[in-house]
């Protein structure tokens, strides 16, 4: 058996206790309705309020490990996740992933910068990876930043960029060498507010704006701002975009089978409660023991990870799960609705205030961020299972 889940010893429940009742004193009431996935706060005060509570949290002394140079109290971190989860709002704000970057491959100096105002709250960053013309491809990127005495000076525009809207700092990928390809890339820390930089939201069919287009019209950077060294960008993005792919496969978390089996309590098939219904059953017996297999492909990659033994193809194959198991049951979720599947939010007939709707539209969304499914396909089949590689020019 690969799977250890330690049991959190009793002696933790003074601890329990004290976070628990130190987040419901400092958790912010907000305007902005929270909804499934990787989404952001719409308004400048509620952003505004969870700094405030991320911060109230920091200094009081709960600081996540990956944002801490030493790693913490294992059992106290469990805690600290499963409160700051069970809590409901965002406890890291923004793109946190360059953390590990500047881990890694940051300078000491760019490790006490960053970090501690990253955990505190105090800045907020954005991914600036995707362009219009490099996704699954992202060796292909086209910005660029040119060396221009201590400066690098940027041109390019980015694309999917989450939190961007509010971001203070971006974890940039430009092409530095005169060569095509990984080699020519470097990682750089940008400062939002520089000028020459222009952060266009983008409206989505959930109606919610996650996303946005950001434009470099000759945009400075410090050299000293380069993360790693010249050209070795590729390698420093492969470290965060691993963490970012086991955590999608873990946002699974929270169980919806049983809000699935509320709805098929709650809704009819054929004149009867669907519950009584021999293929919703079937369904949602189904999805309870695909849940259960997510649940333990998570524990699994944590056990790996505390014993150093993670593998390319853990994390691809836990997201892959959570995010094809996640899309059928919200299709699931608005069969059971029938016709009121029709009804979003603010309409009299939604149901849940329209949550499955919103669900259904952004579930293909987890199919894609972090690396489609097709990709983390390809990186199984090369990578954990040693076929071919793919031939390059085919994708
Ligand atoms: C919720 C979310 C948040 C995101 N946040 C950010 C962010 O903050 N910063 C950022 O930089 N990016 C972000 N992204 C962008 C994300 O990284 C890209 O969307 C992703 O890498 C896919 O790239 P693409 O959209 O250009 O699609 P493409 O690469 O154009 O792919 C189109 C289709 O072709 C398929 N395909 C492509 N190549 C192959 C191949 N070799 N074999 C088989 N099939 C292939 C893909 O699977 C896909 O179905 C986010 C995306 C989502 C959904």
């Amino acid at each position: 058996m690969d799977v250890i889940v330690p049991a959190i010893p009793g002696t933790y429940d003074g601890f329990r206790a004290t976070l628990r009742a130190f987040i419901a004193e400092h958790k912010p009431t907000l305007a902005w309705k929270q909804r499934t996935g990787l989404r952001v706060p719409d308004r400048a005060a509620d952003v505004e309020l969870l700094r405030t509570y991320v911060r109230a949290i920091h200094d009081a002394g709960y600081v996540l490990d990956r944002f801490s140079a030493e790693p913490g109290d294992p059992h106290e971190q469990r805690i600290l996740e499963q409160e700051l989860v069970a809590a409901g709002v965002p406890h890291v704000l923004g793109n946190p992933l360059v953390a590990g970057a500047l881990k890694h491959f940051g300078t000491d100096e760019q490790r006490s910068t960053y970090l501690p105002p990253m955990a505190r709250g105090d800045h907020i960053w954005t991914q600036l990876f995707s362009e219009p013309d490099a996704g699954s491809d992202l060796t292909s990127l086209q910005t660029r930043a040119g060396r221009d005495g201590d400066d690098f000076v940027v041109v390019g525009q980015k694309v999917w960029s989450t939190w961007a809207q509010w971001s203070d700092y971006g974890y940039l990928l430009a092409r530095t060498e005169p060569v095509e390809g990984p080699a020519g890339i470097s990682a750089f820390i940008l400062d939002m507010r520089s000028p020459g930089v222009d952060v266009r939201p983008l409206r989505e069919m959930t109606g919610t704006t996650d996303f946005n287009e950001v434009f470099f019209d000759e945009v400075r950077v410090p050299a000293v701002n380069m993360i790693g060294a010249p050209g070795e960008g590729w390698r420093v993005a492969g470290a965060s975009l691993a963490e970012e792919r086991s955590n999608v496969g873990g946002a699974g978390g929270v169980d919806p089978v049983q809000r699935l089996v509320g709805l098929a309590r709650r809704h009819n098939r054929g004149g009867r409660p669907a519950v009584e219904d021999g293929a919703v059953r079937q369904q949602i017996g189904g999805f309870a023991a695909r849940s259960r297999i997510q649940r333990h492909l998570g524990q699994r990659m944590a056990t790996k990870a505390m014993k150093g033994q993670i593998t390319a193809a853990d994390a691809p194959l836990a997201k892959i799960w959570f995010s094809e198991l996640n899309l059928e049951m919200v299709e699931a979720a608005l069969a059971l609705q029938g016709a009121r599947s029709m009804a979003v939010e603010g309409d009299e007939l939604t149901v849940e205030d329209g949550r499955w709707q919103d669900a259904f539209l952004y579930a293909r969304a987890w199919t894609i961020a972090g690396g489609s499914n097709e990709i983390m396909r390809n990186l199984i089949a090369e990578r954990g299972l040693g076929l071919p590689r793919e031939p390059r020019g085919q994708s």
